[in-house]
This record gives structure tokens, C-alpha cells and sequence, in this order.
């Protein structure tokens, strides 16, 4: 046995490679494109779908994997090569609105809503975030009153991944009293009668993603669109948390990786008075500084996996890796865009977007100070 294993089978490198090939094909000569758009064609998903790019980690009865920590992340890794953080959003918001079902779902409608989803035919979106707030999950205000065989929902939802074009929304829900105990979550299915959506909210970066308000004015949704147990929502959406925080971490590594080479390349290139920058010691020691963090970041990522696919709990350590990976982003992106100079403000650079669409890292599947209070009560405090 090698004294330093890799954390990556034979399998999970040809998920890397086949994500490379979808990139390299598939994405990349549209992206710059798309992005200007703020858009993306429906048909990547199926696209996606047929690359089985959309399977994984979900059940293989559904047309998924099977549960694979690792290949997960090589396939983060290599999509967010595509460089645009809205692709990457909006193509994983399977990724935070299937769990729950695969996960506590009743069998109808995982058979019913996991596969189209894998088949990149249906869209799903995750809704927990309301315009009152999103840090304070177990207030949220969005109430579900039981009717006979339904639930009356009434309130909105924000910022919502992939809202505009969903077809299915797991919705987090106030079916009891006040606090965590009361949250539940539901399926609520596009063209349900009270169900709309508003605009494509416009954003700093993640341009080709969709982003939507919901608005739920007395729509009746079906018992059996429970997901989990009644009051029990809390929990789901919690442990669901887990995995959206490590793939952020991962995304929020790959990044700043993409940034550095980046930059490695331009300092050979680019000259001032009378040199390549990349000779200047100052820039050489910025290049240094920012290789040696995302080392780290990446170690502490893969550490985290490794935790997670061996079943234990890591809800202090994937909030560590989270705010330690998105940290080393925003001071790589940082810099990477100041190494650029001027062109590193300009569209045409890769920095400049890398950049914008990494701020919302830190905020995002729970922000920088949330995930410090998380850490803060496992330490006991
Ligand atoms: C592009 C984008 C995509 C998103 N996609 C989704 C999605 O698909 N689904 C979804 O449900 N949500 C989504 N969100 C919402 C996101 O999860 C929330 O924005 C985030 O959780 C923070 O909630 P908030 O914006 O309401 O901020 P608030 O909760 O209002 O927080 C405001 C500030 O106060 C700080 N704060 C709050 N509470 C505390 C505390 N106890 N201690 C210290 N500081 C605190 C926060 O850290 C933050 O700095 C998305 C957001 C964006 C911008």
C-alpha cells in the first residue's frame, strides 16, 4: 500500500474524465456566451443527464450511483472547470432539492420525481430562504395549514437556485407551532394552482444561473407531497446542509485553483519595465502565498470527505472546511484579479468572473457567520 493513498478510485477518475470531456465539448465554447445571456439552453441538462453527469450519489434503482462521497467531489472539481459559477449552480440544484426525497420521500414519489430529474428532463430546486431572512432557518414564516387530504400554503420564498425554470421546489414549510420544531418540508410542483414565480433576480455573479422569488398565495398542495415526517423538517434540511456545505468548499477550492493557474500563466507573459511580472518578487510570493492556502483548503476538503463517506458526523469540521476554503477564495480571486491589472477588471479575463461569482460562497448554504456558530456550539460554547 503507497504510503500516501490517493482518495480517488479508478471509477472516480473516469468521472473526472468523462465531466472534463462534457466541459471541454459541452460548456466551454458557450460559456462566455451564455453568461452575457444570463442564460444557459434547457437542453444542457439532458445533455448532462445523458452524460450520467446527473446521477451521482443519488440511488442506483432511480438511475443514480449509489452514495459516493468522493466521486462527488471529482465531479465537482471538474465542472467548475467550466468556469462559470452559474452553470455550475443551476446544473447542481439537483444536488440540494433531490436529497431530501431520495432521502425521506415516500416511494411514489421517488419513483415518480427521482428519475426525470437524473434524466436532466425536470428541474428541482431547493426553497428555504425567505425575503424576512435565511440565516434563521427555524423562523421561517411560510405556513402550510392542513385541509382535508392538503395543505393551504401561504408565503414566498427568495433567492431561489434554478426557481425560475423548476419544475419540482422541495419547500421548507411551517406546519406546527414556532421554532425548528414546527418546519416541515413539501413538494410543491410547477403550475399548481397559488404557486407563481417572479423575475430572474439580477446578480453579482452566477449570471447563467436562475435565481426567482416564489410566491405561494393559498395553494393547495397534496399530503402526499410530504417529504419526511410532519414537524420533522428541521432535521432533513439540516443534515441536508452537510453535503451543499463540502461541495461549496470543493467549489470554492477549485476556484481559487483555477485562478493561481491563471495567474502562473499571465506572470510568464505579461511585462513591466522591462520584464515578465512573474519576476517581480513581490508577485512571486503572492503566487507562493495563494498556492500553499489552497493546498491546504484542499487537504482539509478531502479530509472532510474521507469523514463523511466513512459515516461519520462532521458537522463542525465540513463548517471548518466551508469557511476555510471560501476564505482562501475571496484572497486568491482577490489577488488574482490584482495580478491581472487592468485586464483583470475586464470581461474577457476569466479572473475578473471567477472573481464575482466566488462572493457568493461565504453567503450561500449558510454564511460565514453561521457556520462560525455552528463551530462555536460543538466546541461547547
Ligand atoms: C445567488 C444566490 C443563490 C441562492 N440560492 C438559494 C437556494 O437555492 N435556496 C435557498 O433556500 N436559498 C438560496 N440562497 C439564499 C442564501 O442561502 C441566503 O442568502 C443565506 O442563507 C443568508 O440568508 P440572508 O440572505 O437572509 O441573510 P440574513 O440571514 O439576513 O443575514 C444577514 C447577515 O447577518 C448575519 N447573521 C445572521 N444571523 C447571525 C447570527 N446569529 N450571528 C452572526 N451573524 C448573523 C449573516 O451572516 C449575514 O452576514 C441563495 C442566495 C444567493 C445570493
Amino acid at each position: 500500500m503507497p504510503i500516501f493513498p490517493s482518495y480517488f478510485n479508478e471509477t472516480h477518475e473516469q468521472v473526472r474524465q468523462t465531466t472534463r470531456r462534457f466541459v471541454e465539448t459541452e460548456i466551454l465554447p458557450h460559456v462566455a456566451e451564455w453568461e452575457e445571456a444570463c442564460t444557459f439552453p434547457r437542453e444542457l441538462y439532458q445533455k448532462a443527464g445523458e452524460a450520467g453527469l446527473l446521477g451521482i450519489g443519488f440511488p442506483e434503482e432511480y438511475g443514480g450511483t449509489g452514495k459516493d462521497v468522493f466521486m462527488a467531489v471529482a465531479f465537482t472539481e471538474e465542472i467548475v472547470r467550466c468556469t462559470s459559477g452559474g452553470v455550475v449552480a443551476s446544473l447542481g440544484s439537483l444536488g440540494i432539492g433531490l436529497p431530501p426525497i431520495a432521502e425521506w420521500g415516500p416511494a411514489e414519489m421517488k419513483a415518480r420525481v427521482i428519475p426525470p430529474v437524473l434524466r436532466g428532463e425536470k428541474i428541482i430546486a431547493l426553497a428555504i430562504t425567505e425575503p424576512s431572512g435565511g440565516s434563521d432557518v427555524a423562523n421561517l414564516k411560510t405556513r402550510a395549514v392542513r385541509d382535508g387530504d392538503d395543505y393551504v400554503v401561504n408565503g414566498s420564498k427568495t433567492y431561489i437556485t434554478s426557481g425560475v425554470r423548476a419544475d419540482y421546489c422541495t419547500v421548507a414549510v411551517r406546519t406546527g407551532g414556532d421554532g425548528y420544531g414546527g418546519v416541515s418540508l413539501l413538494l410543491i410542483e410547477k403550475d399548481t394552482p397559488g404557486f407563481t414565480v417572479g423575475r430572474n433576480l439580477k446578480k453579482m455573479g452566477w449570471w447563467a444561473s436562475d435565481t426567482a422569488e416564489l410566491f405561494f398565495a393559498d395553494c393547495r398542495v397534496p399530503v402526499t407531497n410530504l417529504i419526511g415526517p410532519e414537524n420533522g423538517g428541521f432535521l432533513c434540511i439540516m443534515t441536508n446542509f452537510q453535503m451543499e456545505r463540502l461541495t461549496l468548499a470543493v467549489i470554492a477550492t477549485t476556484t481559487a485553483q483555477i485562478a493561481l493557474e491563471e495567474c502562473l500563466r499571465y506572470v510568464g507573459e505579461r511585462e513591466a519595465f522591462g520584464r515578465k511580472i512573474g519576476g517581480f518578487q513581490v508577485i512571486r510570493h503572492k503566487l507562493a502565498e495563494m498556492a500553499t492556502r489552497i493546498e491546504a483548503s484542499r487537504e482539509l476538503n478531502y479530509r472532510v470527505a474521507a469523514k463523511m463517506a466513512a459515516g461519520e458526523t462532521v458537522v463542525k469540521e465540513v463548517s471548518m472546511a466551508k469557511n476555510f476554503s471560501t476564505q482562501v477564495s475571496d484572497f486568491v480571486t482577490y489577488e488574482a484579479v490584482q495580478i491581472f491589472g487592468g485586464m483583470g477588471y475586464m470581461r474577457e479575463s476569466v479572473v475578473e468572473r471567477l472573481y464575482r461569482d466566488n462572493r457568493i460562497l461565504s453567503i450561500g448554504g449558510g454564511t460565514y457567520e453561521i457556520m462560525n456558530e455552528v463551530i462555536a456550539k460543538q466546541l461547547g460554547l
